[in-house]
């Protein structure tokens, strides 16, 4: 039997082990942390191929601007000279282009509807429960602007064969009667879903730990990557080495670092988000989840409680909360929803999680290009969530030589080399 090696054991790191150990692969994972947190489960839980325009489109970059002079916005990129940082914004620039968006449009819906199809079967075959639920999200907008853009997505999404409904406030307010909302209008995808991350996460770990060939390795962080020319002959923490016949990293905002101590470039930024969670009553009465769109704040219903989310910090990890965006977003709820009134969390209530975020806002999955024994699987900023599944599918299709499920040529690790 073959041998992978994994390094991380977030959402990416655990659905690659799930369909290798699934095709005959011995799974070792390998996390820095103790897998009862990381990236993967404060997140607002949110499938959504409604995302199929990148972070990186035109826009984007006028609109950082304006938001990093408020101390309450939504994004935020703490300027620095960091050669890392500044690498990665002229990368950005370079990609948030109308050429860029076309491109990436398609395969993104692919991915995405191929993932969410893939959390079906998992849900099926894994028996675990995570509140997997089909219900869409709807994109609320208050100001004419939003609603313009509003509008201009949901017909791409429509002409990509997505199931995108434009709805009025009448409209809006008859699918969840006793939830009272101030809004222009929304848009509600239907073809998106939620599920609650923390049941997710932890039921992938319960199953993969009691899996037969699949070893977890908790609190060993890989400092050391020994290679040939084309092959990856061994991975090390400080006290142990790991062999094996291939090797996956899936270590979410850390990636970069490993990639380095195997001499790839991988351009990625953390991009730092916030979620806490509140009240039954208000979770009773909402059974759909939200994004705020002006605010950029994610509302999700989840295991009995409401989820809030939000905010995009791109800078280097740190341990710090930001108070100010935290009150962004909870002032920007009752905006919307004028009877849901959260109080500003305490410190210790925040959650707050990096997300990878490569410069043109896809996904790094496939094969290093250098070493043919090592593959990459990063990069997927606001939707790892969502494509956790496929990505686990399509590195396991890479490993085995075969064709892939679908086309990956623009998810190619190798492209920024
Ligand atoms: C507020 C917020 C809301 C979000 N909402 C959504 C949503 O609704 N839908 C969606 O699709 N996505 C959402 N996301 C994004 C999603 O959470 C991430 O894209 C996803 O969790 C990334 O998963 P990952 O496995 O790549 O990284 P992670 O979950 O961060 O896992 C990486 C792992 O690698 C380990 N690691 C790092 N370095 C090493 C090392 N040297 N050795 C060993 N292990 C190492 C870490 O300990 C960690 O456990 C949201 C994110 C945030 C912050």
């Amino acid at each position: 039997m073959s041998k992978t090696i994994i390094i991380g054991g977030g959402i990416i790191g655990l659905f690659s082990a799930y369909y290798l150990h699934k095709s005959g692969w011995e799974v070792e994972i390998i996390d820095r942390g103790d897998l009862s947190d990381n990236c993967s489960y404060g997140n607002a839980g949110m499938i959504t191929p409604s995302h199929f325009v990148p972070l990186a489109a035109p826009g984007m970059v006028e609109q950082g601007i304006r938001w990093m002079f408020n101390s309450r916005s939504p994004f935020y990129v703490k300027p620095s000279l960091d050669p890392g940082l500044v690498g990665w914004g002229l990368k950005f620039l370079k990609s948030a282009t109308k050429k860029h968006v076309e491109h990436s449009a398609g395969a993104l819906r692919d991915i995405s509807i191929l993932s969410k199809k893939l959390y079906r079967e998992f849900e099926k075959d894994s028996g675990i429960d995570f509140g997997l639920q089909d219900k869409g999200i709807l994109m609320l907008f208050k100001s004419p602007k939003a609603e313009q853009e509003e509008q201009h997505l949901a017909e791409k999404a429509t002409n990509l064969g997505l199931d995108a409904q434009y709805l009025s406030p009448g409209e809006c307010r008859k699918l969840q009667p006793g939830v009272e909302m101030d809004i222009l209008g929304a848009v509600h995808y239907h073809c998106d879903a939620h599920l609650h991350p923390n049941s997710l996460m932890a039921g992938l770990v319960k199953y993969l730990a009691a899996a037969e060939g699949v070893t977890i390795h908790r609190n060993t962080e890989i400092v050391k990557i020994a290679h040939d020319t084309n092959k990856i002959t061994s991975v090390s923490s400080d006290d142990k080495e790991f062999k094996g016949d291939a090797y996956v990293v899936a270590a979410g905002a850390w990636s970069p670092a490993i990639a380095r101590l195997a001499g790839l470039r991988v351009p990625l930024m953390p991009g730092k988000g916030y979620s806490f969670m509140v009240g039954q009553d208000d979770a009773k009465r909402m059974t759909i989840p939200s994004i705020l769109c002006e605010a950029r704040v994610a509302v999700t219903p989840m295991n009995g409680s409401i989820r809030y989310g939000g905010t995009m910090e791109i800078g280097k990890i740190n341990g710090q909360v930001n108070m100010n965006r935290v009150k962004g977003i909870v002032e920007s709820v009752p905006k919307y929803f004028p009877n849901f009134k959260p109080e500003v969390p305490q410190k210790k209530d925040i959650w707050f999680g990096f997300r990878p975020v490569s410069p043109d806002g896809m996904p790094y999955i496939g094969l290093s290009g250098k070493y043919n024994n090592l593959a990459i699987a990063t990069g997927h900023a606001m939707i790892g969530l969502s494509l956790g599944p496929a990505t686990g599918r399509l590195i396991n299709d890479v490993l085995n030589g075969g064709k892939p499920t679908m086309n990956i040529d623009v998810f190619s690790p190798g492209r920024f080399q």
